[in-house]
């Protein structure tokens, strides 16, 4: 699973950029439509529709993306011969 750096959107209705620093760090906007939670434990988020709010989260797909290259210099090894 990617690591979670930031845990952040954006509400689409009053424009607050929240974000959730720790695991129990429960963060309303301003016009308490979109909340965030989970810090960089989880992504938890309240809405009542996704259009609600603007994912801004930023993940480390670091570990995924080299055993994604590692498996396609792999798998093409393995065409060449
Ligand atoms: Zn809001």
């Amino acid at each position: 699973m990617a690591k979670i750096i930031t845990n952040m959107v954006k509400c689409n209705h009053c424009g607050s950029v929240i974000e959730s620093v720790y695991r129990h760090d429960f963060v309303w906007c301003s016009c308490k439509k979109v909340a965030v939670d989970g810090g960089t434990e989880y992504l938890r988020r309240v809405f009542s529709v996704p259009s609600d709010y603007t994912e801004m989260s930023k993940e480390d797909r670091t570990v995924e993306e080299a055993a994604a290259k590692k498996a396609k210099a792999a798998s093409k090894k393995k065409g060449k011969k």
